[in-house]
């Protein structure tokens, strides 16, 4: 069967990083036989440029017709001024929305190489792997009614609207429980139900759901609690679920324990297990043309993308292999390199990367 997959480079370093995710699956194709067929469409700012909309109508179609979509980034000041509608980001809300991409699966994977990297002692995040499982089309920044208005007594006040039906958390919860199975067996749901009626709803819901899942270990934490758990024992986690803010917000520092944000892929998911790959990372203006930016979180997507929409698993764990063989043979992008420590680029980066999968064929 043939794999339809929509590549959309984006904006600044996101071609670049593109470039060498596209080399990887055509290497799976060569040496591994992956059946694909890759297209190209525009989102955000390139795609204002190009066709006046950062989700251009022809990319929407493309996108409900592929198996999964690869996202370099989008975003540059060259777009900031533009109407609201009109900014980059718009259109990644857009995409997301438009293809119902409710589960945001975010992994932070410290590489004992990169130990060193990290903001936290190696001993406290050294053999970290956390999979955080976030909601990402419910919740506060959808909620209604919102806005700012005008109060009775003429001072201004801006609202919104914390709302989870049982459907939306339970269906998250599905994802995060079929998570765990596959992983280390523990889920921890993660609420603010001492304080919030939202979130005691949704705890109910995720205890309701844990006896179809006996193999599971489910845990209840406030959110206050997590992130303070987070820095202090990391190792604790395996698999986080939680509504869109507060993932918002906990995945950004799980992300951070990890070293680089240059490292970090994730994945979107619909209902149907297809769904939207990216780095976490943005689109960084900063060091876009300079050949330096690092390919492996588009890599490490592409991996993610081969094990949740294409099922492609033993391929997937080639290319994390692929990624650890190269990490463990020093190479290193800016990004990651020690001070005064020599670095490869962008494109280097990538050669490693097929080399490495090129051997595993022998
Ligand atoms: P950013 O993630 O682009 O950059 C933050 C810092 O990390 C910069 O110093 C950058 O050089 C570095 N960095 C990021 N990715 C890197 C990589 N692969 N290799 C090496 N270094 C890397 O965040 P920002 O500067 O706040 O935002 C820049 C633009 O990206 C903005 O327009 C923002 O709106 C957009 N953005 C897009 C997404 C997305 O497309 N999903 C996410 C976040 C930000």
């Amino acid at each position: 069967m043939t794999h339809r997959i929509l590549m959309l480079p984006g904006d600044h370093i996101g071609p670049e990083i593109v470039a060498e995710a596209e080399r990887v699956l055509r290497c799976l194709g060569d040496v591994f036989g992956l059946a694909i067929e890759l297209e190209y469409a525009h989102l955000g700012g390139c795609g204002v440029d190009a066709e006046g909309a950062p989700l251009p109508q022809s990319t929407l179609a493309l996108a409900r017709a592929a198996d999964a979509a690869l996202l370099g980034a989008v975003g540059g000041p060259e777009w900031d001024g533009l109407e609201r509608s009109l900014r980059p980001e718009r259109g990644l809300l857009a995409i997301r929305a438009e293809l119902g991409l409710f589960a945001n699966l975010r992994p932070a994977l410290a590489f004992p190489e990169l130990a060193g990297a990290s903001s936290l002692r190696p001993d406290v995040v050294s053999g970290l792997d956390i999979l955080i499982v976030r909601e990402l089309t419910g919740g506060i920044y959808f909620g209604e009614p919102r806005g700012i208005r005008e109060r009775a007594d003429g001072v201004r006040e801006g609202f919104n609207t914390l709302v989870y039906g049982a459907d939306e958390i339970e269906r998250i919860g599905r994802v995060a429980f079929a998570a765990a199975e596959r992983r280390g067996g523990r889920l921890c749901s993660v609420d603010k139900a001492n304080v919030l009626e939202s979130s005691e709803l949704w705890r109910e819901v995720m205890t309701g759901l844990a006896s179809d899942h006996p193999d599971v270990a489910l845990s209840h934490m406030y959110v206050d609690n997590a992130a303070m758990q987070l820095v202090r024992a990391p190792r604790q986690f395996d698999v986080m679920v939680t509504g869109n803010l507060f993932g918002d917000i906990l995945s950004d520092c799980a992300a951070m324990l990890t070293g680089s944000i240059g490292m970090l892929p994730s994945a979107s998911l619909d209902e149907l297990g297809r769904g939207l790959y990216e780095p976490v990372h943005g689109s960084a203006p900063d060091i876009s043309g300079q050949g330096k930016a690092n390919p492996l979180a588009t890599i490490l997507s592409v991996a993610m993308m081969l094990r949740h929409s294409l099922n492609e698993g033993e391929l997937a764990d080639r290319v994390e292999r692929a990624v650890a063989t190269v990490l463990g043979e020093g190479l290193r992008t800016p990004d990651l390199a020690a001070e005064g420590a020599p670095a490869i680029g962008t494109v280097a980066m990538g050669d490693a990367v097929v080399a490495a999968l090129q051997a595993q064929a022998g």
